[in-house]
């Protein structure tokens, strides 16, 4: 409603037509475990059935006629869900975890001394601080951007994209940014300590005391 008390008109204030396509699939879809960690919180490991869809804003080429080919965005999305599906989500830049690297497995102290270790063949090592859909959503959008590659994107004059994460049907998280500035090298890789580097960090140790 617009702030005179007139329903708003769809397309009221813009330059030109626009145009915006939407691909959904049954196989953008990964099955994870996560916990939602913060100072002070942390979620019992838990998994969801997750699912994706993608956006993308920008012109009708004049050439094909497409903003973007549908099985362009299909075949990068899939991807990205294969690198995240039956995986543990290790947000890697938690604040309220100790995350160390032992031998071929994650160690993981939280503040409540709980500690967790995976081999690291089953997790998935994000850039992330916490595993929430909405950072997940943001993860999956760099991603798919760097798959589809930002630079065929910008010559195609694509001005954003956005992704939706959903962790259920009821409980969807989406982020929408413009391609405008996005710099590929925002996603560091991801390198953690050994054991010992990070005890500092809580005051239990990384790793659990030694039986007696
Ligand atoms: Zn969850």
């Amino acid at each position: 409603m617009a702030a005179n008390g007139h329903a708003t008109t769809p397309g009221a204030g813009w330059a030109a037509p626009k145009y915006e396509v939407q691909v959904k699939s049954e196989r953008f879809k990964f099955n994870a475990a996560h916990f939602v960690a913060f100072p002070g919180y942390r979620e019992r490991l838990h998994g969801h059935n997750y699912t994706c869809s993608v956006r993308v804003f920008g012109p009708l080429s004049e050439h094909d006629g497409y903003v973007l080919d549908f099985g362009d965005v299909k075949k990068a999305t899939r991807r990205v869900c294969e690198q995240l599906n039956e995986r543990f989500l290790c947000p890697c830049l938690a604040d309220a975890l100790a995350i160390t690297r032992n031998k071929k497995n994650v160690e993981i102290v939280c503040e409540d001394a709980s500690f967790f270790s995976m081999p690291e063949a089953d997790c998935a090592m994000l850039p992330l601080k916490h595993s929430t859909a909405e950072e997940l959503a943001a993860l999956v959008w760099r991603r798919v951007i760097d798959e589809l590659g930002v630079e065929k994107l910008v010559k195609r004059g694509i001005t954003a994209l956005e992704v939706s994460v959903a962790e259920a049907p009821s409980q969807e998280a989406r982020y929408t940014r413009p391609l405008a500035g996005y710099d590929p090298r925002e996603e560091v890789p991801v390198s953690l300590p050994s054991p010992g580097a990070c005890c500092s960090q809580f005051a239990v140790p990384c790793r659990p005391p030694a039986a007696p």
